[in-house]
C-alpha cells in the first residue's frame, strides 16, 4: 500500500513533503521494535512517517520519539477510546480540536452531543463517576419545575449545590432559592404568597402529539394546569397537533406526584418497547422523557381509570 506519491505523503488530511535520505538502519530497527514500519522521512531530518503494524495508520512523528520514547498510533487510539465511549454509552466523534484533553462524544441514549476530558471516561469506565448529559439533565429540571408551577432560572446564586433559584411562574413571579430535592417532591412553600404545591389540588393527564410524518406519541404527566401546560410550556410548534386524552384530577399535587410515579414505573417495567427514546421527539417536544408509543393508549387510559375509581386521595 504505497501511499506515496512522486514526492509528498498524505498523513492523517495533510500532504507531507518526503524528505528524501536515507533510511538509517537504527530507526527501521526502533520503528520495528515499537510496532511500526518506518516508512519515509517527512518534512524534515527530524521527522519520520510510521506505519502501524496493528492498523495500518501512517503517523507522524518526531525522530527523537521514534529514538527515545513510544510513539502513540493515532488509528489504534481513536479505535480505543471508540471501544472505551461505547462501554459508558457514548459514541466518540474525535478530540475536541480547542483542548487535546478532551474528546466529542455522543450520548447513546438520546443522541446529544458532549465533550468530555478523556480522563473522566476512563474514571466512568472504573465506575468512580458517571456519564450525564447535561442538556437532558437541564430540560429534566426546567420540567421538574414546570411540573410544580416554578421556572428554573439557574444555579444557586449562594453557590449551595444542591439548590437552585426558580420563580413562581404560575403563582405570584417571585424569585426563591429551593433545593432541588424538595422541587422534585414539592414539600416547599413560595416564601412570598405562601403557596403550598404539594397541599393543593393538582391533576394526572395523558396527552397525544402528532408532528406531520411521524408516528404519534403520548405524555403522561401531572399539571394543576394541564390545558396550560399543553399550550404554553411544551414549547410546541404549530405543525404539531396535540390534544389532552384524558383529565384525571387529584385532590393533592403529593398524591398526583406519587400516582405519577407508580405509573411511569409500571409502563417502563411492562412495556419497555414502547417508551420512546428522546432523539425521536425532542426537535417537536420540550420535554426529556415518559414519553409513549401511541399505541399504548388503551392501557394507559386503563390505568387513569383505576386511579380516578381509586378516589381523589388515592396515591
Ligand atoms: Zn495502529
Ligand atoms: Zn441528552
Ligand atoms: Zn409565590
Amino acid at each position: 500500500m504505497s501511499r506515496l506519491t512522486s514526492d509528498t505523503l498524505r498523513i492523517g488530511d495533510t500532504d507531507y513533503p518526503v524528505h528524501d535520505a536515507p533510511l538509517p538502519g537504527t530507526w527501521v530497527c526502533a520503528a520495528l521494535e515499537k510496532g511500526y514500519r518506518l516508512a519515509a522521512r517527512v518534512i524534515d531530518r527530524y521527522h519520520v512517517a510510521l506505519e502501524c503494524q496493528v492498523c495500518g495508520t501512517l503517523n507522524l512523528a518526531r525522530a527523537f520519539t521514534l529514538n527515545k520514547c513510544r510513539p502513540v498510533c493515532k488509528g489504534c487510539q481513536f479505535r480505543k477510546r471508540q471501544e472505551e465511549a461505547q462501554s459508558v454509552g457514548l459514541v466518540y466523534l474525535g478530540r475536541d480540536p480547542d483542548d487535546p484533553h478532551y474528546g466529542r462524544y455522543r450520548v447513546t441514549d438520546c443522541g446529544h452531543e458532549i465533550r468530555r476530558q478523556f480522563e473522566l471516561i476512563k474514571r466512568a469506565i472504573d465506575g468512580t463517576t458517571g456519564v450525564r448529559c447535561e442538556i437532558c439533565h437541564r430540560a429534566r429540571e426546567e420540567e421538574e419545575a414546570c411540573a410544580r408551577g416554578w421556572r428554573l432560572v439557574g444555579p444557586d446564586p449562594d453557590g449551595e449545590p444542591n439548590y437552585r433559584l426558580y420563580v413562581h411562574e404560575d403563582g405570584c413571579g417571585a424569585t426563591q432559592r429551593i433545593a432541588r430535592v424538595n422541587m422534585q417532591t414539592g414539600r416547599f412553600a413560595c416564601g412570598t404568597c405562601g403557596d403550598v404545591w404539594s397541599a393543593k389540588p393538582s391533576a394526572l393527564y395523558l396527552m397525544r402529539f402528532a408532528a406531520p410524518d411521524r408516528s404519534p406519541v403520548l405524555k403522561l404527566g401531572m399539571s394543576r394546569d394541564p390545558d396550560s401546560r399543553m399550550r404554553h410550556q411544551l414549547g410546541l410548534p404549530d405543525h404539531v397537533e396535540a390534544g389532552i386524552l384524558r383529565i384525571v384530577p387529584m385532590e393533592t399535587g403529593r398524591a398526583a406526584l406519587v400516582a405519577e410515579k407508580r405509573l411511569h414505573g409500571e409502563l417502563r417495567r411492562d412495556y419497555p418497547g414502547a417508551v420512546v427514546p428522546p432523539e425521536e421527539f425532542s426537535d417537536y417536544l420540550r420535554v426529556v422523557s415518559e414519553i409513549y408509543d401511541a399505541s399504548l393508549e388503551p392501557v394507559i387510559l386503563e390505568m387513569l381509570d383505576r386511579v380516578e375509581a381509586a378516589g381523589p386521595q388515592s396515591g
